[in-house]
C-alpha cells in the first residue's frame, strides 16, 4: 500500500492498473463513517493517467506508514542476517521527535501558531502555481486552515517549510471541502491565486 522507499501509495487506476502517488497528490481526504479500528479514510487523488481517481487508506497507513512502520525486513550486508526496517526507521523518527521535531507540522490560523499534526487532519490539497494549497483540520481546536507549503513538507516526513503561507481566512466549517464537491473545490483554488 506505502512504499516508504519511494514515499508513494498505491492505488488502482482503472487505466493502467495501479497508480503510485505521493501524498501531495491526494486532492481531498475524508474519514469515513463506520470503521473505527482502524479507520478509513477515502481519498481522491490525480493519478499519472491524467484522471482523479477515488482510493481507501487505512489510518496506520496514512500516519505511521511514511515513519516506516511498515517496512519490512532488510539483509544487513556487514552481518548477512535479516534485520528489521521498520524498527530502524522508527528508531531514526523517535530521535527527531525527542529532538522537538515534528514529522509533520502547519500554521494553525484561528489559534495563531504551528502544531504538530498527522496527514490523517490534511482535508484537501490544491496544487498552485508556486505552492500547494494545504486545508488542514486542526487536531487541538478543530478550526480549518490553509497553508501554503512545498510538496516535499507534505510528502516527506521531517521536511518542515522553514516558512509556510497562510491564507488569511476563517473558514466556517468542513462544508468547504468535504465530500469532494467541485465548485468548493474551485474556491480553495481561487482562494490560492
Ligand atoms: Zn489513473
Ligand atoms: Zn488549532
Amino acid at each position: 500500500m506505502y512504499d516508504a522507499l519511494t514515499a508513494r501509495y498505491t492505488f488502482a487506476c482503472p487505466r493502467r492498473e495501479r497508480a503510485q502517488v505521493t501524498l501531495s497528490s491526494f486532492r481531498l481526504l475524508e474519514r469515513l463513517p463506520g470503521a473505527a479500528h482502524p479507520a478509513v479514510y477515502g481519498v481522491r487523488f490525480d493519478c499519472g493517467c491524467g484522471e482523479e481517481h477515488s482510493g481507501l487508506v487505512s489510518h496506520d497507513d496514512l500516519d505511521w506508514a511514511p515513519l516506516g512502520a511498515r517496512a519490512g525486513t532488510f539483509i544487513d550486508l556487514m552481518t548477512s542476517r535479516f534485520s528489521d526496517a521498520a524498527t530502524e526507521l522508527i528508531d531514526v523518527a523517535a530521535s527527531h521527535v525527542k529532538a522537538g521535531e515534528w514529522p509533520w507540522s502547519f500554521y494553525c490560523y484561528p489559534e495563531g501558531r504551528p502544531r504538530p499534526v498527522f496527514p490523517s487532519s490534511f482535508v484537501a490539497v490544491a496544487p498552485g502555481e508556486r505552492a500547494l494549497g494545504l486545508a488542514v483540520r486542526c487536531p487541538a481546536c478543530g478550526g480549518l486552515s490553509v497553508n501554503l507549503v512545498s510538496r516535499s513538507h507534505v510528502d516527506l516526513p521531517f521536511s518542515n517549510d522553514d516558512r509556510i503561507g497562510v491564507v488569511d481566512h476563517v473558514f466556517a466549517d468542513d462544508a468547504h471541502f468535504g465530500s469532494g464537491r467541485e465548485e468548493q473545490r474551485h474556491t480553495l483554488k481561487r482562494r490560492l491565486r
